[in-house]
């Protein structure tokens, strides 16, 4: 990867080529983002940057056998640290049981999505983590001599989802680096990161992209899709390259798309809600049980955010620039909306969150959804 390749970001890329050209390559840092930002392509192309062997003064030069190697993530001085998941081949899984899913992974997304890669490596019912035993992989990576290149790197792929020990491994790791060692820490949530780390680490803030650059993204990603198509996913992105991505392929591909699932289980359990129809709140709490515990969290999320526009199109009456809504979105909100008002939507939220958070403590989905599906009948009756 280099810079030349990523949209946007021209502060960043300055501010990080210089830690390189006036020599104050700082050996632990935070690049942190939201999804959708491109904050692991940056990291890749300053991995790249650090090590090349002939930069010139705004990129790496691609050619030599340093970007050669980094280009295929097969050089033996970049490391990797991601989350993994159990699988029945690996019941203690560590990020190198699966460096070849991951090399894949890489090579066919640039903009990372991590809900894509637990996909990629399991069913969807698995959550990822960095487990305990990726303390040893940690260490072995920080005694390991550099071979080759002007710097060892570890790149360390949402930090946020480290269990604490192997947390602890690496921040010993930080505060005792070895000469020459470069962490980066690629995350979208520094508020799950173990303080230590988070203040041992210099914090390269990733913004999100603009429009115009997300255009830039997807017509050179998607030279098919019509640009009326392209124009408007790029607005209701919101700055997220991966939604943006996700709703052109939706819209070029409708069978497969999961959003367009969460949209429909949204509008089934909403006007089952609202009608208080029973059979339909129980047969679609089962099917909802059925959905992997990543998806389920995704409808949540979902839900959530369509609450929220549902509000707003309320209040204003109108679809307008605050509203981020697909045309059969707001197809369906124009007639539901009238339903969230300020008597029902913090509590909705608060329901919705309540069960996030039960579903990430296991709790048993069925009868969590049927709470959830009578509690929300509850919650529109007070509009
Ligand atoms: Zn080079």
């Amino acid at each position: 990867m280099q810079f030349k390749d990523i949209v946007g970001h021209i502060n960043i890329k300055k501010k990080l080529i210089e830690t390189v050209t006036k020599n104050r390559i700082s050996h632990a840092q935070l690049f942190l983002g939201n999804e959708g930002s491109g904050k692991m392509s940056l990291a890749l192309a300053y991995a790249q940057y650090v090590n090349c062997e002939n930069p010139t003064e705004t990129d790496s030069c691609g050619e030599c056998k340093s970007c050669k190697k980094i280009q295929k993530i097969a050089h033996p001085d970049l490391h990797f640290v991601y989350p993994v998941v159990r699988t029945p081949k690996f019941s203690k899984p560590v990020s190198t049981d699966f460096i070849d899913k991951w090399r894949e992974f890489l090579d066919k997304n640039k903009h990372l999505s991590y809900n894509d890669w637990l996909n990629f490596i399991g069913t969807d019912n698995l959550q990822g983590s960095i487990y305990a035993q990726e303390s040893q992989e940690i260490i072995r990576i920080v005694n390991l001599k550099t071979f080759e290149a002007k710097y060892k790197i570890l790149i360390i792929y949402m930090p946020e989802k480290m269990n604490i020990s192997a947390s602890n491994k690496l921040l010993k790791a930080i505060e005792e680096p070895p000469p020459n060692t470069l962490f980066i820490l690629v995350s979208e949530d520094e508020s799950q990161i173990i303080t230590t780390i988070r203040s041992r680490t210099q914090l390269i803030k990733i913004e999100n992209l603009s429009q115009e650059e997300i255009i830039i993204e997807l017509s050179k990603n998607y030279e098919f899709a019509d640009n009326q198509l392209i124009t408007e996913t790029a607005k209701i992105a919101n700055g997220n390259y991966i939604y943006a991505k996700n709703i052109v392929e939706d819209e070029l591909n409708p069978q497969e798309s999961s959003k367009l699932q969460s949209f429909n289980y949204f509008s089934t359990m909403m006007r089952a809600a609202y009608g208080l129809k029973i059979n339909e709140i129980i047969t679609l709490s089962n099917n909802l049980s059925t959905l992997g515990r990543e998806k389920q969290k995704e409808f949540l999320i979902y839900s959530n955010r369509m609450i929220r526009e549902n509000f707003i199109l309320n209040e204003t009456k109108q679809h307008t620039d605050l509203n981020y809504l697909t045309k059969k979105e707001l197809e369906f909100s124009s007639k539901f909306s009238i339903f969230i008002t300020e008597k029902n939507i913090f509590e909705l939220h608060e329901e919705f969150n309540k069960a996030y958070a039960d579903i990430e403590r296991n709790a048993s989905a069925k009868i969590l959804f049927l709470d959830l599906i009578l509690k929300i009948a509850q919650l529109l009756k007070k509009k």
